[in-house]
């Protein structure tokens, strides 16, 4: 892939109910569901794909919905917050868009030079949109309920609230290509060469706090590798680390390797391809029907009964 300069891949998200969080991230904020599946360790659950027009790595959220789950609270040791880079001239349009969906948020307020609005999800996950002229350029989908000119155009970034920010910084420099450019008070902003998902903050905590997982809380973030070989040479420096990633695991949309950062957070490395696109025909068969991995295929039939339905 031409842009490919690392970034960020993914963000993996634990969620209330599958109907509630489709409507937000489709209807409301605009994004294209591009791969329906299960959790490959829960294959009663869902694992649901959105994303900007193509599935572009850097533009996928992806959820966990569990309906039962309880309100996570957010601690340090794990990513606290989701940004999305939307074209520098959109700010009027979001105010009006999230006043008209009854999404409360803050701001514009600047942060790294930059206009923020903060809101949260319907599990009152953070969330920002970042008017960035960086993404005036890149792509947003066509066919999005938010006007192309408008839309999401994939990750700004993440931001990480940890004690150990320095063994994490490092990590970010030396794995996953990332370089520190800025700081402001307790933040400290690393960039990648990507052209979206391309930032990470670093917020420093003086102390440890014990959140509690459930819905709202990140579950983890994956970086990209361009290939397996990248992948596997990622993984060569996590080892150097003195941290102990798992082996190359085939998601099928993409290979997984994932570990903890000093500090707990659960950091991925996946790769670039195959993709969203692969698992389907035609391009616009993209998260229609339910993607399940061939050993599962034999319990579709089961899966689908338990499964709630999603509506359009
Ligand atoms: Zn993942």
């Amino acid at each position: 892939m031409s842009d490919h300069q690392k970034g960020i891949h993914h963000i993996t998200i634990l969620s209330g109910d599958a109907q509630v969080n489709y409507d937000f991230y489709v209807k409301k904020l605009g994004l294209r569901m591009v791969l329906k599946s299960v959790n490959q360790d829960d294959p009663g659950t869902y694992h649901l794909f959105y994303a900007n027009g193509a599935g572009k790595p850097g533009s996928s959220i992806t959820f966990f919905p569990w309906p039962m789950a309880h309100q996570g609270i957010p601690g340090t040791g794990e990513a606290v917050a989701v940004s999305f880079a939307v074209p520098s001239g959109s700010i009027d349009y979001w105010k009006k868009r999230l006043q008209d969906e009854g999404i409360e948020f803050g701001g514009p307020e600047k942060r790294f030079g930059l206009d923020v609005i903060t809101f949260r999800d319907p599990d009152k996950m953070m969330l920002e949109l970042v008017f960035d002229p960086a993404a005036d350029a890149v792509e947003a989908w066509k066919d999005a309920t938010v006007p192309a000119g408008h839309g999401i155009r994939g990750f700004w970034g993440t931001t990480i609230r940890i004690v150990e920010s320095e063994e994490t910084i490092a990590l970010l420099e030396d794995v996953f290509g990332f370089r520190k450019t800025e700081e402001e008070g307790n933040l400290t902003l690393l960039k990648s060469g990507s052209e979206i998902g391309h930032s990470v903050i670093i917020e420093k905590a003086e102390r440890h706090e014990h959140g509690k997982n459930g819905r709202g809380i990140i579950h983890h973030v994956a970086f990209r590798a361009k290939d397996e070989d990248e992948e596997l040479e990622m993984r060569r420096k996590v080892v150097e680390h003195g941290l102990q990633p798992t082996n190359v695991i085939d998601r099928h949309v993409f290979k997984s390797v994932y570990f903890r950062s000093p500090g707990g957070v659960l950091f991925e490395i996946a790769t670039d391809g195959p993709g969203y696109r692969s698992v389907v025909e035609r391009e616009e068969d993209m998260g229609k029907n339910l993607f399940l991995p061939e050993w599962l295929e034999p319990r579709r039939e089961y899966i689908e009964s338990i499964l709630p339905g999603i509506r359009d």
